[in-house]
């Protein structure tokens, strides 16, 4: 007797499969398996994944939008002003409150893994306290990891290193920094060297907000990579948002992202707020600000879409889905290929996981039993539709469902309702 079975789903690749789950394990995956089980989910017709993944997120400061006002300018610099204010006026208690009601989202829409950075800038550390209290909570159907991430510098802040270094030992899993914010472009690089080698020394994974400007100068990645290779590092070294390589020299690049792959380094573009973000200092034409990703593909770089912001300082939107997010990147990637399509769902997917470690991620015997069921035929048109997630199951529990969202029409001589499917080639 299994205790829940997933009948008659597509799986990502396109294979139609039951998966029996026995705890919070996959127990088999077949064409067919025919058992009791004390659940069942029939999802014939419907695309079952694994659980979406974000891979940068800013836990501390989501829902707090216009608190204690707007950001008007829409800047990344007047955002972390207002959150330099926010921070010193929110209770423990209203940043876990907020946090909570997020993740309540997340687990809605099938986002089971976040990876979100925690402001260690205070000498109260308020946000730390909050954010682990939040993980503790939510560790039975979100896995939380916490990034150390000195918001007004490492070496520009007061106390900056040591707040730092105080998270770490708080328990917070990850080693962050803002090389680009720091007073000087040399500081920027002291403090990447600074960081990877307190990574190095604690056996801790890093990724740094990296050259997240407009600025083509802005070269820090490069440092990063080099420091990477120097310490062997390699695979545990993500530069999140590289936003400067897309105004970079080309010739430039040529050289910087072979020393990329060299290094490992995975790249975490923001889409939706790089978006909104960058640019902004431009007449016309405006730059886009998102980083070289297909070219970082083709380079063998593992890329993943992150969300970055939900209704905060930086961002005014948002929803918890990562297929908004996927959305978006392919847009302004301008992956519009079928395959570039499909990877997109791939890159909030597995590839996000593999770049964070989610254990026993994935849908195959013996992994977590985690996965989403979509109101969709495949992950391209999941894409095209962002559709309702039917079910949700984390660790082998079922936690959220949504109706389907069919239409019904009241037309003359049409259907009586409407799923918006794409048609069948
Ligand atoms: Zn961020």
């Amino acid at each position: 007797m299994f205790d829940l079975l997933v009948k008659g789903g597509t799986l990502p690749d396109g294979t139609v499969a039951d998966i029996a789950i026995l705890g919070d394990k996959i127990a088999e995956i077949a064409p067919r398996i025919d058992a009791e089980a004390r659940e069942v989910i029939d999802a014939t017709g419907d695309l079952v994944a694994p659980p979406f993944v974000d891979p940068h997120f800013h836990l501390d400061a989501t829902l707090s939008y216009g608190l204690p006002r707007l950001n008007a300018s829409g800047t990344l610099l007047e955002g972390i002003s207002l959150w330099g204010e926010l921070r010193e006026i929110a209770t423990v208690e209203e940043m876990v409150e907020r946090a909570l009601q997020y993740c309540d989202w997340a687990a809605s829409m099938g986002l089971l893994a976040i990876r979100s950075h925690v402001d260690t800038t205070p000498d109260h550390l308020n946000t730390v306290t909050a954010m682990l209290e939040v993980k503790e909570k939510v560790k039975g159907y979100i896995d939380l990891q916490l990034v150390a991430f000195p918001q007004d510098g490492l070496y520009r802040a007061p106390n900056g290193r040591e707040n730092l270094i105080r998270a770490l030992d708080m328990g917070v899993d990850v080693v962050g920094g803002i090389p680009h914010f720091e007073r000087t472009m040399q500081a920027g690089a002291e403090s990447v060297r600074d960081l990877c080698e307190i990574a190095a020394e604690r056996g801790l994974p890093v990724d740094l907000h990296c050259d997240e400007t407009d600025d083509s100068m802005s070269r820090h990645v490069e440092t990063l990579a080099h420091e990477t290779t120097r310490l062997g590092l390699q695979g545990r070294v993500v530069g999140s948002h590289l936003t400067s390589m897309h105004s970079m020299d080309n010739y430039y690049v040529s050289k910087l992202i072979p020393l990329m792959a060299e290094a490992q380094i995975a790249a975490i573009p923001n889409p939706l707020i790089n978006i909104v973000l960058q640019g902004r200092h431009d007449t016309f034409p405006k730059r886009r600000g998102l980083t070289r990703v297909r070219e970082m593909q083709a380079a063998g770089i593992a890329v993943g879409w992150g969300q970055d912001c939900v209704l905060d300082p930086w961002y005014s939107l948002g929803t918890a889905d990562m297929l908004d997010v996927a959305f978006m990147g392919m847009h302004v990637a301008q992956m519009t290929h079928p395959d570039e399509m499909a990877r997109c769902f791939t890159m909030v997917t597995e590839t996000n996981a593999a770049i964070i470690g989610v254990e026993g991620y994935g849908l195959s015997k013996g992994a977590m039993a985690s996965l989403v069921v979509l109101d969709a035929d495949n992950p391209v048109d999941a894409l095209r539709l962002r559709p309702a997630r039917l079910a949700v199951v984390s660790k082998g529990k079922v936690i959220a469902k949504t109706p389907r969202q069919d239409a019904a029409l009241s037309i003359p001589s049409r259907p009586e309702t409407v799923r918006r499917r794409a048609p069948k080639r």
